[in-house]
């Protein structure tokens, strides 16, 4: 236990919401947060995990026009499924909202103003372009052609997914509407730019102390300072959330980019989440100084696509609202913000050694997933075998591997062995009377795992974290297989209690260890060992009233303080009335793999 209490809050990616998610999606933000935010609560540090659905910009409306919906009835359509895939994967927010919210436009507008008071953003006419045909505007990422860089064909308009510039859509050679195929106009409009290179050198010396940041994430984010260029946050549009000047508000045609009204979201849902909790201020510890001079520590997770916006842009407009550019300037009312302690990106999982694609249906959505097997499964595979530090295949022969060999057969039949021989044979936890060196070496190593693991979960190494709880389960294995103890039921029966004893004193301590990242199956042996009441929480899926008169929506949250999982081995209790256990986990049969491999669209690779 540390003896002071930290102060986290975890900010995870926004997801998109156009459809239901993957297990891509989730292996990237979703798991992992959740995996740190569950032992930073047993470990007795106050955290905060904060995410929703972002639902603004163009995509959601091109496919809103595709199925005759409006974009809000689109955008309140996927909120609900994605806000239930991470629900039935157990991922524990606090507060899981959305953009759409009238507090989340106030705090956007808020930010918006900060920035503009102090110099950080000015006005400029652009080149905007529009379809010929409707004479409606064409975004970006909605224009096709050859990079003007690296002559890659096949470049977006914002972006060359070849040689990952950030591209200037009319410079593109041979331009292309990906709508429709015809060639764009370019017209004079007015936008809104972020002065990025204001914040060049104070972003630099930050990102020059991050000495405990992934190294991937850190060199990515030195190279970008090179070429930091003033990025647009308004576009032609009428989706997303107002211009909050005069002469702008009102305008139909003219609202905030998407990708700056969601990285503000981070702070508009812990406002929410405060809001909501009967103290107003309550997100002020999780985003300000303390009076004790403390700083709250923010961990941001998602996937390696969106570092720029965790370890560039989002921190400019935190310093710009703080005043601390080149321009300098004042605190915003709100006062000053904290930057980001730790940007943990994911690298990208592919399927079966394709690239995710719902169109081409190389795609398994989290809810198909989770209708044939165990959340604690795929958290199992993704913490085990994802994409943490380099890209990862998911494959289903390695799936089952990892269910049957590590999961059912590890972890599974150890906690199987211990119980039902209590139960069978003395119906209850046994003690341990005249420990052997070899008694006393397992329960020492169970015992030291707390500090291993745990010290890795809190630098997020969740994968080495993984193997050092797993290693228990597998010395508790040897130990069970050395010691025989169904031979020793009519040898030696007082042994034999010893030998279980210390056993079950390991499960109990392996289920604490694993209780992060399987929270589910953990609840199980809690309660096969005999305990009372809730260890993990789970979050809910709770319709709510919009705080400001807006229609309501459905939030993700939980009472997570009810829950009895402390990151602490605990003295099992003699005498406990043991039943003959349930199994925790499904063994899955071979067939399984062709069956899934059938499921998977086109060619295989
Ligand atoms: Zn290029």
């Amino acid at each position: 236990m540390p003896s002071t209490q930290r102060t986290i809050l975890t900010a995870v990616a926004w997801p998109y919401a156009n459809g239901p998610r993957h297990i891509g999606h989730v292996s990237g933000f979703g798991v992992p947060s959740d995996v740190f935010s569950r032992y930073q609560r047993m470990a007795g540090n106050r955290v905060l995990m904060v995410s929703g659905t972002d639902e603004h910009g163009t995509p959601i409306l091109v496919q809103a026009d595709k199925e005759g919906v409006t974009a809000r009835e689109l955008a309140d359509r996927y909120n609900r499924v994605i806000a239930e895939d991470l629900r039935s994967l157990g991922l524990a927010y606090d507060l899981f909202t959305r953009t759409t919210t009238r507090n989340h436009y106030a705090v956007v507008q808020e930010i918006f103003k900060g920035l503009y008071d102090n110099g950080y953003i000015f006005p400029k006419t652009t080149l905007g372009a529009i379809s010929p045909s409707t004479g409606r505007t064409l975004p970006d990422r909605y224009i096709e052609g050859t990079c003007y860089i690296c002559g890659y064909d096949g470049a977006r308009g914002d972006q060359c997914d070849n040689c990952g510039n950030q591209l200037d859509p009319e410079k593109l050679i041979n331009p292309r509407s990906r709508i429709n195929g015809e060639t764009p106009k370019f017209i004079e409009t007015e936008q809104f730019f972020l002065d990025l290179p204001a914040f060049a050198s104070v972003l630099g010396s930050w990102l020059q102390e991050q000495k405990s940041w992934r190294p991937n994430v850190l060199k990515f984010s030195l190279n970008l300072l090179d070429d930091l260029q003033p990025r647009a946050i308004s576009r032609d549009l009428d989706w997303g959330v107002p211009v909050p000047l005069e002469g702008w508000v009102d305008r139909p045609d003219k609202k905030l980019y998407v990708w700056f009204d969601a990285v503000v979201g981070y702070l508009s849902a812990s406002v929410e989440w405060a809001r909501r909790s009967g103290d107003p201020d309550a997100w002020r510890a999780f985003w300000q100084v303390g009076p004790d001079g403390e700083a709250p520590a923010a961990y941001y997770f998602m996937g390696k696509d969106n570092i720029v916006f965790h370890s560039e842009i989002w921190p400019a407009m935190l310093l710009g609202y703080d005043g601390r550019g080149d321009k300098n300037g004042e605190p915003g009312s709100l006062g000053a913000l904290a930057l980001p302690h730790e940007v943990v990106s994911s690298e990208f999982l592919t399927m079966e050694g394709r690239k995710f694609s719902s169109s081409r249906a190389v795609v398994i959505y989290v809810r198909d997933f989770l209708s044939r097997y165990d959340a604690d499964a795929l958290r199992y595979y993704i913490t085990a075998a994802g994409p943490e530090t380099q890209d990862t295949d998911f494959t289903w022969s390695e799936f089952l591997r990892r269910n049957n060999d590590e999961l059912v057969a590890g972890w599974g039949n150890l906690v199987n062995r211990a119980v039902s021989m209590a139960a069978k044979n003395l119906g209850e936890i046994p003690a341990g009377k005249d420990l052997t060196p070899e008694d006393e070496a397992l329960l020492a190593t169970s015992r030291g795992a707390f500090a291993a693991v745990g010290d890795l979960l809190d630098r997020c190494r969740f994968k080495a974290a993984l193997a050092e709880a797993m290693r228990v389960v597998a010395e508790a294995n040897k130990y069970v297989s050395d010691h025989e103890p169904w031979k020793l039921a009519k040898t030696d029966p007082e042994r034999m209690a010893t030998v279980l004893h210390v056993t079950l004193q390991v499960v109990d301590d392996a289920k604490t260890l694993l209780t992060p990242f399987l929270p589910f199956s953990s609840e199980k042996v809690f309660h096969l060992l005999g305990g009372e009441g809730t260890w993990s929480a789970m979050p809910e899926l709770r319709e709510v009233e919009d705080l400001d008169g807006g229609p309501g929506y459905p939030v993700l949250t939980g009472d997570y303080d009810q829950a009895l999982a402390r990151w602490e081995s605990t003295p099992i209790e003699v005498g406990r009335k043991l039943e003959p256990p349930t199994p925790i986990f499904k063994k899955l049969d071979p067939s399984i793999v062709d069956e899934e491999l059938a499921r998977l669209g086109g060619e295989a690779a």
